[in-house]
This record gives C-alpha cells, sequence and structure tokens, in this order.
C-alpha cells in the first residue's frame, strides 16, 4: 500500500498511526514530485504551475490541483497570525477588518445553520467547527439552537478571540491533536477550511469518527468546475483546490453520503467585493480608498454569488 493509498484508506487512519501518517506522501518517499493523485491516486498528474514559490500539481483524472510541497502545521499556525485577519497583505481578509464585518459573517453562518437545520434539527445537538475563527459560527450555533458547541482553531490570535470574547470551548491546534470522542458530534462543520488542511484526508476522517451515525458534514470551499470560475492560486493558504465531483469522492471514500452540492450565495459589503475584485486583479494600490470609504460608511451588506460550494454530507 503507497502512502497515497493509505491517505484514502480509512483503516489507515485509526488511532495514533493516523498521525504518524501526517507528512506529505512525496517527502516520505523523498522524491521530488508526489507520484499519483491525492485523492483518485491516478498517476496521471503534471505540474500545473508554479505559485509564490510553490508547485501546484493537477491531476488528468480528478482535476483535483494541490500543493505538492510539504507545509508543516507548525508554518501554518505561524502563518494565521493577527496580521491574517486583519492587515492588508494579499493574503486572509486584504485589510477588510475580521471582526469589523461581524454581523455579516453571523448572518452568513445562520445561513449555513438553517441548511443543516432543513436536514437534520439542530436543536440542543452537539456542534463542533474545524478551524472555526473567531467562533460566530458556533456562537451562533449556541445562541439560535441552543447547541453544545466546541472549536479547534490553528491560529492562537482567533482562538484567543473566541475563548474570551465569546466565551467558546476552542482548542488551538489541529482536529487530529483532540481527544473528542468517538460517535459524540453531530454536525462537524469546515467552512471555507478544507482547502487551507495539510492533510484533508485525515481530518475528514477524523470528522467521520467522532460523528454520530447519521450526522452531519457540513463544508465550504472553492470549486475550480463551478459556475464562478475565478480565483486564485494562493499557497500556503490554500493547499488544495477542489471541484463538486472529487470533493464529494474525498467525503464518500470516509463513508458519507453527499447531497449534490450547491452554488454558495455569501453575504459581503459591497466595498468588500470592490476590494476583493482589486486583489483579483492585482491592482493592490487601488484596495486602499475603498477600505477608507469602507471605515466611513460602514457595512452595506449585499448576496452575492462566489465561487465556491456548499457540500451537506450525512454519515452512513
Ligand atoms: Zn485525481
Amino acid at each position: 500500500m503507497t502512502a497515497n493509498d493509505q491517505a484514502l484508506d480509512p483503516a489507515a487512519h485509526a488511532g495514533d498511526d493516523a498521525v504518524e501518517q501526517r507528512p506529505r506522501p512525496d517527502r516520505e518517499t523523498g522524491a521530488s514530485a508526489p507520484q499519483c493523485c491525492f485523492i483518485c491516486q491516478s498517476r496521471d498528474i503534471a505540474l500545473h504551475r508554479s505559485a509564490v514559490s510553490f508547485s501546484i500539481y493537477r491531476c488528468a483524472a480528478c482535476n483535483l490541483l494541490w500543493v505538492g510541497e510539504e507545509v508543516t502545521t507548525e508554518e501554518l499556525a505561524a502563518f494565521y497570525g493577527e496580521d491574517y485577519y486583519e492587515s492588508e497583505s494579499e493574503f486572509g481578509y486584504l485589510g477588510l477588518e475580521y471582526d469589523r464585518m461581524e454581523p455579516l459573517h453571523r448572518r452568513n453562518a445562520r445561513a449555513l445553520l438553517k441548511a443543516c437545520e432543513k436536514i437534520m434539527p439542530l436543536r440542543r445537538r452537539r456542534v463542533l467547527d474545524v478551524g472555526c475563527g473567531y467562533g460566530f459560527f458556533l456562537h451562533e450555533a449556541r445562541e439560535t439552537f441552543g447547541a453544545e458547541v466546541v472549536g479547534v482553531e490553528i491560529s492562537q490570535h482567533a482562538q484567543t478571540y473566541a475563548r474570551q470574547t465569546l466565551g467558546l470551548d476552542v482548542t488551538l491546534g489541529d482536529l487530529l491533536d483532540t481527544d473528542i470522542a468517538t460517535d459524540s458530534v453531530d454536525l462537524v462543520s469546515m467552512i471555507g477550511t478544507i482547502e487551507h488542511f495539510v492533510r484533508p484526508d485525515l481530518v475528514v476522517a477524523e470528522a467521520a469518527r467522532v460523528l454520530k451515525p447519521g450526522g452531519l458534514l457540513l463544508v465550504t470551499t472553492l470549486d475550480i468546475r463551478g459556475p464562478i470560475r475565478l480565483y486564485k492560486l494562493k499557497p500556503p493558504e490554500h493547499l488544495f483546490y477542489f471541484d463538486h465531483d472529487n470533493c464529494c469522492r474525498l467525503l464518500e471514500g470516509f463513508g458519507f453520503d453527499c447531497q449534490p452540492p450547491r452554488f454558495l450565495f455569501w453575504r459581503y459589503d459591497v466595498l468588500d467585493i470592490a476590494v476583493r475584485l482589486c486583489d483579483f486583479f492585482g491592482l493592490r494600490r487601488m484596495r486602499r480608498p475603498f477600505l477608507a470609504l469602507q471605515r466611513k460608511t460602514g457595512v452595506v451588506p449585499a448576496l452575492i454569488p462566489t465561487n465556491e460550494m456548499r457540500i451537506i454530507a450525512r454519515k452512513r
């Protein structure tokens, strides 16, 4: 069994062995390039493009794009500091001041919770958010549905906010380092986070372990073959670039039944959209006037179509 075979074999992720498997397959073998696709194990893969000194590979069989180089959890933890949320760097929130957009984050969270509620009543359920950021989704789940909520967050800055400002039970680190009991959670969410994980397969396997049978997994992520195909390759922020088919294939490999992926609409501030478009087209200096105007006008919400999908999957 190759390392990539193990990546899709749930049995290979049981217990402490899962942590042992975390280094990337290509580095385990010493090869300079991946040997096969991370999801479908096809060997029909090729270098797609280089971006920010990383190599992006593409699988011709399933269309997955992923970063070939190893990125450690420690490197990522350093990457997601306060600057990621608050500065005007090219990564993260582009100077849009994450906490100032709190009302919009909460409305988006409620929309996602309502979508899950249509499939499974959420009242007094146990909810785990993986990569919970400041914790707005969990806070909404607790306030709206009386849910018992827990989170995991790799950014110490965000985890501190979630614990101290919102009073949430959020563990610093990686889901694989926590000791959440098997079959104990009703809803696991990964909202715009699965593309950030070093090993999304292991995180999905862990989600399958902690979920009760019939429990839900909520995933939102970029769909590179969705209706809106505008996206940037942003390693080391985004390490995987899925489409609706290969993302469902990944989840189904760990015992989930996926509902048809849905095109994701999201509430943004109207000037937030302008800032993101400036960033997308490389007009970084033009972001400044929009950011300045935004601080004067406050938040003006607009529901817009995104380049992302929403998948709700049920554990068999
Ligand atoms: Zn593939």
